[in-house]
């Protein structure tokens, strides 16, 4: 038998080469839908990093939450989205409720994500930790007066406090995660508290609650870390101070942003890679980096003014309380006069 020569050999080795090729990468590249409520800035060199060391491409749309949950709702089955992201364990179990999510088993998501930021079902997984806490004017509150979040319903506080409206998410969801701390009486002693100590109407928004606390026309306030941070990033001055309660039982209310697979998505093991490269340390750097918020995984340091704010003990109640009292709480509220 003759043996092939040189020439026919590296032909054929070409042909196995060029078939191994083609089939690892089929013509029509691989990507993944998102239905994103996070706007395109604080998710975008996210998707950015991930195509980059997958290929995989990533395709987005933004609105508001309950625009895209309408949405993969009335889609159903024939839905492009792959995963939705949003703000706010609230949210997410909403989404979960309306059946608008499946269960995704990761050995990796469970390593990166302490459980109490996921969902027990594994339908969604936080991304990244909001804290939500005190901010007191400097000039008029010394921190040794400050404890808890239930201390500020002492009469000590009267005329003092601002509050933002009971219609955001936000305080829905710290109100359901005190009612799943105390039960609902003693949350609606507290918030009847708060209520009685408020020094004006509740505000619209966090960013304007923290001015009102600058300008003198209330001592304290309740809000997200982040808006702290980007107010005092602008104007550094300010007399705002950040205050930790509840260090020496259940700690600092957190919620997360997050994410969860599309019950009827089409690029199932595509997505499936994404949502476990957003758990990843070079994803989660980011997250901290683009909001000023914390990494759910706790092998990352967050960005250097973040950590500024010093270290906190936080609360370990799983999130999915947040969804489960949530309609608890804005009855609660209602009752209070909280509006
Ligand atoms: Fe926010």
């Amino acid at each position: 038998m003759q043996t092939p020569s040189l020439k026919h050999r590296i032909i054929s080795a070409s042909f196995w080469i060029t078939l191994f090729v083609s089939i690892a990468n089929p013509v029509c590249a691989e990507e993944v839908v998102v239905y994103s409520a996070r706007v395109e800035q604080l998710i975008k060199p996210m998707f950015d990093a991930f195509t980059q060391q997958t290929g995989i491409k990533v395709k987005y749309t933004t609105d508001n939450e309950g625009a895209l949950m309408a949405r993969l709702q009335a889609e159903g089955k024939n839905t492009p989205a792959d995963m939705l992201i949003t703000v706010d364990a609230g949210n997410l179990w909403a989404a979960s409720q309306a059946g608008l999510l499946r269960p995704f088993d990761s050995q990796v998501l469970i390593a990166n994500i302490p459980e109490h930021l996921r969902d027990p079902g594994n339908e969604w997984f936080g991304l990244s930790i909001r804290a939500r806490t005190i901010i007191y004017n400097t000039r008029k509150v010394k921190p040794e007066d400050l404890s808890t979040y239930e201390n500020l319903a002492d009469p000590k506080w009267k005329n003092r406090l601002c509050l933002r409206t009971s219609k955001k998410v936000y305080n829905q969801s710290l109100v359901a995660m005190m009612i799943a701390e105390h039960g609902e009486a003693e949350t609606e002693k507290i918030v009847r508290g708060w209520v009685a100590n408020l020094a004006t109407d509740p505000l619209s928004d966090d960013t304007r609650a923290l001015e009102f606390v600058a300008a003198g026309r209330c001592d304290l306030t309740i809000v997200n870390t982040y808006y702290y941070g980007r107010l005092i990033q602008k104007d550094p001055d300010l007399p705002l101070g950040i205050f930790w309660p509840n260090q020496k039982d259940s700690g600092v209310h957190v919620n997360v942003s997050g994410a969860g697979l599309t019950r009827h998505g089409k690029n199932q093991q595509a997505a499936e890679q994404l949502l476990e490269f957003l758990s990843s340390i070079s994803a989660q750097k980011l997250f901290t980096d683009v909001n000023m918020e914390y990494p759910v995984n706790p092998n990352i340091v967050p960005d250097p003014i973040v950590a500024s704010w010093g270290r906190f003990k936080e609360n370990h109640i799983n999130l999915v309380k947040a969804g489960e009292f949530q309609a608890a709480a804005v009855k609660l509220m209602d009752r209070a006069g909280y509006r």
